[in-house]
Protein backbone atom coordinates (compact mmCIF):
# COMPACT_ATOMS: atom_id res chain seq x y z
CA UNK A 1 0.00 0.00 0.00
CA UNK A 2 1.24 3.44 -0.86
CA UNK A 3 1.56 6.38 1.50
CA UNK A 4 0.55 9.70 1.13
CA UNK A 5 3.63 12.51 1.90
CA UNK A 6 1.45 12.95 5.11
CA UNK A 7 1.48 10.14 6.31
CA UNK A 8 5.50 9.84 5.27
CA UNK A 9 6.45 12.86 7.26
CA UNK A 10 4.15 11.94 10.21
CA UNK A 11 6.31 8.59 10.56
CA UNK A 12 9.85 10.95 10.04
CA UNK A 13 8.27 12.84 12.47
CA UNK A 14 7.25 9.83 15.21
CA UNK A 15 10.71 7.83 14.37
CA UNK A 16 12.78 11.19 15.44
CA UNK A 17 10.71 12.36 18.43
CA UNK A 18 9.20 8.82 20.18
CA UNK A 19 7.54 8.97 22.11
CA UNK A 20 5.28 11.81 20.79
CA UNK A 21 1.54 12.85 21.61
CA UNK A 22 -1.04 13.24 18.20
CA UNK A 23 -0.96 16.75 19.33
CA UNK A 24 2.82 17.69 19.23
CA UNK A 25 2.49 15.83 15.59
CA UNK A 26 -0.42 17.90 14.48
CA UNK A 27 1.88 20.95 16.07
CA UNK A 28 4.81 20.16 14.27
CA UNK A 29 2.68 19.87 10.70
CA UNK A 30 1.32 23.13 11.98
CA UNK A 31 -2.21 20.98 11.86
CA UNK A 32 -4.83 20.04 13.62
CA UNK A 33 -5.04 17.46 16.06
CA UNK A 34 -8.36 16.43 14.19
CA UNK A 35 -6.51 16.86 10.43
CA UNK A 36 -4.02 14.25 10.93
CA UNK A 37 -6.70 11.41 12.84
CA UNK A 38 -7.05 9.31 10.22
CA UNK A 39 -3.73 9.33 9.00
CA UNK A 40 -2.59 8.16 12.39
CA UNK A 41 -5.18 5.43 12.71
CA UNK A 42 -4.03 3.90 9.07
CA UNK A 43 -0.67 4.07 10.10
CA UNK A 44 -1.56 2.48 13.42
CA UNK A 45 -3.50 -0.44 11.49
CA UNK A 46 -0.53 -1.18 8.95
CA UNK A 47 1.40 -1.21 12.18
CA UNK A 48 3.77 1.40 11.30
CA UNK A 49 3.08 3.13 14.24
CA UNK A 50 2.44 1.59 17.68
CA UNK A 51 0.38 4.06 20.56
CA UNK A 52 0.28 3.93 24.10
CA UNK A 53 -2.23 5.23 26.07
CA UNK A 54 -1.49 8.26 28.04
CA UNK A 55 2.31 8.37 26.36
CA UNK A 56 1.94 8.90 22.36
CA UNK A 57 3.39 7.44 18.92
CA UNK A 58 6.20 4.88 18.55
CA UNK A 59 7.83 3.71 15.47
CA UNK A 60 7.57 -0.11 15.14
CA UNK A 61 10.92 -0.98 14.44
CA UNK A 62 9.64 -4.85 13.60
CA UNK A 63 8.43 -2.56 10.40
CA UNK A 64 11.77 -2.77 8.72
CA UNK A 65 12.13 -6.64 9.39
CA UNK A 66 8.60 -7.04 7.76
CA UNK A 67 9.73 -4.83 4.89
CA UNK A 68 12.38 -7.11 3.90
CA UNK A 69 10.43 -9.88 4.52
CA UNK A 70 7.82 -9.13 2.44
CA UNK A 71 10.40 -8.44 -0.56
CA UNK A 72 11.75 -12.10 -0.68
CA UNK A 73 8.15 -13.04 -0.66
CA UNK A 74 7.02 -10.77 -3.86
CA UNK A 75 10.45 -12.04 -5.51
CA UNK A 76 9.88 -12.98 -9.42
CA UNK A 77 10.01 -16.61 -9.51
CA UNK A 78 12.66 -15.71 -12.54
CA UNK A 79 15.15 -14.50 -9.87
CA UNK A 80 14.74 -17.56 -7.65
CA UNK A 81 14.61 -20.73 -10.47
CA UNK A 82 17.35 -22.53 -11.86
CA UNK A 83 17.36 -24.24 -15.02
CA UNK A 84 15.40 -26.86 -15.48
CA UNK A 85 16.56 -30.61 -16.78
CA UNK A 86 14.24 -31.26 -19.78
CA UNK A 87 14.06 -34.68 -21.27
CA UNK A 88 12.20 -36.22 -23.98
CA UNK A 89 8.97 -39.05 -23.79
CA UNK A 90 11.16 -41.52 -25.35
CA UNK A 91 13.80 -41.21 -23.62
CA UNK A 92 14.82 -44.25 -21.19
CA UNK A 93 14.38 -44.94 -17.62
CA UNK A 94 17.90 -46.05 -17.22
CA UNK A 95 18.78 -43.01 -19.12
CA UNK A 96 16.72 -40.55 -16.99
CA UNK A 97 18.47 -42.26 -13.65
CA UNK A 98 21.95 -41.61 -15.40
CA UNK A 99 20.61 -37.67 -16.25
CA UNK A 100 19.23 -37.12 -12.55
CA UNK A 101 22.59 -38.20 -11.24
CA UNK A 102 24.71 -36.02 -13.91
CA UNK A 103 22.89 -32.80 -13.63
CA UNK A 104 22.00 -32.94 -9.70
CA UNK A 105 18.13 -32.89 -9.76
CA UNK A 106 15.90 -34.05 -8.03
CA UNK A 107 13.02 -34.36 -10.34
CA UNK A 108 12.75 -34.20 -14.58
CA UNK A 109 10.63 -32.37 -16.68
CA UNK A 110 9.28 -34.70 -19.66
CA UNK A 111 8.71 -32.64 -23.09
CA UNK A 112 6.66 -33.62 -25.85
CA UNK A 113 7.51 -33.36 -29.93
CA UNK A 114 6.28 -29.38 -29.66
CA UNK A 115 8.43 -28.96 -26.41
CA UNK A 116 5.96 -28.21 -24.41
CA UNK A 117 5.57 -29.71 -20.65
CA UNK A 118 3.89 -33.03 -20.90
CA UNK A 119 5.28 -34.75 -17.85
CA UNK A 120 7.49 -34.80 -14.52
CA UNK A 121 9.30 -37.19 -13.01
CA UNK A 122 10.55 -37.73 -9.61
CA UNK A 123 13.25 -40.09 -7.82
CA UNK A 124 10.50 -42.04 -6.19
CA UNK A 125 8.42 -42.36 -9.80
CA UNK A 126 12.13 -43.63 -10.83
CA UNK A 127 12.51 -46.32 -7.89
CA UNK A 128 9.13 -47.48 -8.15
CA UNK A 129 9.36 -48.03 -11.90
CA UNK A 130 12.74 -49.27 -11.25
CA UNK A 131 11.85 -52.11 -8.73
CA UNK A 132 8.86 -53.64 -11.12
CA UNK A 133 10.91 -53.33 -14.54
CA UNK A 134 13.72 -55.51 -15.57
CA UNK A 135 14.00 -53.64 -19.17
CA UNK A 136 14.48 -50.02 -17.43
CA UNK A 137 16.70 -49.27 -21.34
CA UNK A 138 14.29 -49.77 -22.94
CA UNK A 139 11.45 -48.52 -20.86
CA UNK A 140 10.07 -44.97 -21.86
CA UNK A 141 9.88 -42.48 -18.56
CA UNK A 142 6.62 -41.65 -20.15
CA UNK A 143 5.29 -45.05 -18.61
CA UNK A 144 6.48 -43.77 -14.95
CA UNK A 145 5.94 -39.75 -15.24
CA UNK A 146 2.76 -37.82 -13.91
CA UNK A 147 1.27 -36.41 -16.78
CA UNK A 148 -0.36 -33.22 -17.95
CA UNK A 149 -2.65 -32.15 -16.89
CA UNK A 150 -2.21 -32.94 -13.67
CA UNK A 151 1.12 -31.16 -13.32
CA UNK A 152 1.19 -27.95 -11.08
CA UNK A 153 3.30 -25.30 -12.63
CA UNK A 154 3.99 -21.65 -12.45
CA UNK A 155 4.59 -18.60 -14.60
CA UNK A 156 8.01 -16.57 -14.30
CA UNK A 157 6.49 -13.64 -13.03
CA UNK A 158 4.16 -15.34 -10.14
CA UNK A 159 5.86 -14.23 -6.82
CA UNK A 160 8.61 -16.33 -4.75
CA UNK A 161 5.57 -17.09 -2.11
CA UNK A 162 3.11 -18.58 -4.32
CA UNK A 163 5.73 -20.95 -5.68
CA UNK A 164 6.73 -21.63 -1.93
CA UNK A 165 3.18 -22.13 -1.21
CA UNK A 166 2.19 -24.67 -4.05
CA UNK A 167 4.79 -26.71 -3.08
CA UNK A 168 3.95 -26.92 0.01
CA UNK A 169 0.23 -27.28 -0.36
CA UNK A 170 0.69 -29.76 -3.19
CA UNK A 171 3.54 -31.87 -1.23
CA UNK A 172 5.65 -32.19 -3.73
CA UNK A 173 9.58 -31.35 -4.52
CA UNK A 174 9.59 -28.72 -7.29
CA UNK A 175 7.63 -26.89 -9.88
CA UNK A 176 7.90 -26.45 -13.49
CA UNK A 177 8.28 -22.89 -14.80
CA UNK A 178 6.44 -22.74 -17.74
CA UNK A 179 5.38 -20.03 -20.91
CA UNK A 180 1.90 -19.14 -21.66
CA UNK A 181 3.22 -21.83 -24.39
CA UNK A 182 3.49 -25.14 -21.52
CA UNK A 183 7.66 -24.32 -22.13
CA UNK A 184 9.61 -25.15 -19.39
CA UNK A 185 12.08 -22.39 -19.40
CA UNK A 186 12.80 -23.16 -15.33
CA UNK A 187 12.55 -24.75 -12.59
CA UNK A 188 11.75 -23.74 -8.56
CA UNK A 189 12.11 -26.53 -5.68
CA UNK A 190 12.50 -27.04 -2.05
CA UNK A 191 16.35 -26.37 -2.53
CA UNK A 192 15.65 -22.79 -4.48
CA UNK A 193 13.29 -21.39 -2.15
CA UNK A 194 15.49 -22.63 0.77
CA UNK A 195 18.60 -21.41 -0.19
CA UNK A 196 17.10 -18.24 -1.03
CA UNK A 197 16.28 -17.17 2.61
CA UNK A 198 20.13 -17.98 3.01
CA UNK A 199 21.85 -15.75 0.54
CA UNK A 200 18.64 -12.82 0.63
CA UNK A 201 20.32 -9.74 0.73
CA UNK A 202 18.62 -8.84 4.44
CA UNK A 203 19.14 -5.55 5.14
CA UNK A 204 18.16 -6.21 8.95
P1 LIG B 1 9.61 -37.79 -4.72
O1 LIG B 1 8.60 -38.66 -5.41
O2 LIG B 1 11.01 -38.08 -5.15
O3 LIG B 1 9.44 -37.71 -3.25
P2 LIG B 1 7.99 -35.43 -5.24
O4 LIG B 1 7.49 -35.34 -3.84
O5 LIG B 1 8.30 -34.17 -5.95
O6 LIG B 1 9.34 -36.30 -5.28
O7 LIG B 1 6.95 -36.25 -6.12
C1 LIG B 1 5.86 -36.95 -5.60
C2 LIG B 1 4.92 -37.32 -6.74
O8 LIG B 1 4.38 -36.12 -7.28
C3 LIG B 1 5.60 -38.03 -7.89
O9 LIG B 1 4.74 -39.02 -8.40
C4 LIG B 1 5.82 -36.95 -8.95
O10 LIG B 1 5.72 -37.41 -10.27
C5 LIG B 1 4.69 -35.98 -8.64
N1 LIG B 1 5.09 -34.58 -8.88
C6 LIG B 1 6.28 -34.02 -8.69
N2 LIG B 1 6.28 -32.72 -9.03
C7 LIG B 1 5.02 -32.45 -9.46
C8 LIG B 1 4.35 -31.30 -9.98
N3 LIG B 1 4.97 -30.14 -10.11
N4 LIG B 1 3.05 -31.41 -10.31
C9 LIG B 1 2.39 -32.59 -10.17
N5 LIG B 1 2.97 -33.71 -9.72
C10 LIG B 1 4.26 -33.66 -9.37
Amino acid sequence: MDLTSRQDKIINIVKDNEPITSLDIADKLEMSRAAIRSDLTVLTMLDILAAKPKVGYYYNEDREELKDIEKLFNLPVCEVMSMPLNIKENISIYDAVVSMFLEDVGTIYVIDENEKLSGVISRKDLLKISIGQTELKKTPVSLAMTRMPNIITIKQDDTYFEAAKRISLNKIDSLPVITDEYKVVGRISKTNITNYIVEFDWEN
